[in-house]
């Protein structure tokens, strides 16, 4: 299949990756010349669960993409969540009538802003427990093992979206086909909405949170904020079972003395935060159904704040 990776930090690099050395024909498109001037002089660079490995993987700027003669069946989105909007209109010109867009970010509802470039029956959304860390321009380190899950969202669009998890699957990237991937997105966002933007806060890592009985009653509030808007949407999920995926995180044996991706972004790498797409999106789509959602819309402004405070923002 060919393939775009539109975004190709450090989780564009591992799907870039893992589907170029299974074959697929990969173009590699982002923002970040010092990366993409490496990995076109040296190659994409990666500790692959400790074994290094090379991939020559062509990559674009977004800004030359009239250099670029590909045409895709299929582009990946793997930007973060503030830079989709002008990923997609730099790669508008590369998508035909047929070819299929996936976005695998974190976060709520950017299938209404791929919807602005992408016709609909094209758009499909997915789910990713893969992990990934850039450790420089080029370089990325890749460990554990991950899955992917994925939907179509026009009916009628089954097929294509399984044609799309065979491609993933060639690449041993455990790929399957959801029947509510909404749902999962939302359960994903409510323990990333609870653990990121609290950890960041807190400065702590996600045992050190977890130990914490005010945060935990905090969390039970995130949490009911989120359902209360997934099923304004008619999207359901169920609290116990969200509940218990978050305290799992808590476990210093699984990924406990982990900061979350939040914490690096903004303490250690001193980058916007994608908190308007998870906790923000709560607080929006709370003015639009008249539902209070206090605790997201404080956890938001903190986040911004600190943003602000530490010269991000
Ligand atoms: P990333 O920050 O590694 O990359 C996103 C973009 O930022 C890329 O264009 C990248 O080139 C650019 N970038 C990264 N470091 C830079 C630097 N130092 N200078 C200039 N530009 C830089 O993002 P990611 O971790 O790949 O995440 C992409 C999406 O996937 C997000 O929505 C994220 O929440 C989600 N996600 C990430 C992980 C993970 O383990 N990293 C896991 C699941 C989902």
């Amino acid at each position: 299949m060919k393939v775009i990776i539109a975004g190709a930090g450090a989780m564009g690099s591992r799907f870039g990756l893992m589907l170029h050395h299974a074959n697929h024909e990969v173009v590699l498109v982002d923002g970040w010349q010092e990366h993409i001037d490496t990995i076109n002089n040296n190659g994409l660079q990666a500790n692959f669960n400790g074994e290094k490995i090379v991939e020559n993987i062509p990559a674009y700027n977004q800004s030359e993409i009239a250099k670029v003669d590909f045409s895709a069946d299929l582009v990946i989105l793997f930007t973060k969540a503030m830079q989709l909007d002008s990923m997609l209109q730099s790669i508008n010109s590369l998508l035909h009538e047929d070819t299929k867009v996936l976005c695998l970010l974190n976060g709520i509802g950017h299938e209404d802003m791929i919807k602005k470039y992408v016709p609909y029956q094209n758009i499909f959304l997915g789910n990713t427990m893969w992990t990934s860390g850039l450790q420089g321009p080029g370089k990325v380190k890749l460990f554990g093992d991950g899955s992917i899950d994925l939907q179509n969202l026009a009916q009628g669009q089954e097929q294509a979206a399984n044609t799309i998890v065979e491609a993933l699957n060639q690449a041993d990237l455990n790929a399957k086909y959801s029947s509510n991937i909404l749902s999962s997105i939302y359960k994903k966002a409510c323990v990333n909405g609870s653990v990121n933007g609290l950890c960041t806060i807190l400065e702590c890592n996600i045992a050190s949170l977890g130990a914490s009985s005010y945060a935990n009653t905090i969390i039970s509030q995130i949490v009911d904020e989120f359902i209360a808007i997934a099923s304004a949407q008619n999207i359901f999920l169920d609290k116990d079972e969200v509940l218990t995926q978050i305290k799992s995180s808590f476990d210093p044996e699984t990924i406990g003395l982990h900061y979350p991706s939040m914490y690096q972004d903004l303490i250690d790498n001193k980058r916007l935060t994608e908190i308007d797409y998870i906790n923000g999106v709560i607080v929006r789509k709370g003015k639009q159904y008249q539902i209070s959602t206090p605790y997201c819309n404080f956890l938001t402004e903190l986040i911004h704040s600190k943003e602000e405070i530490l010269g991000v923002r």
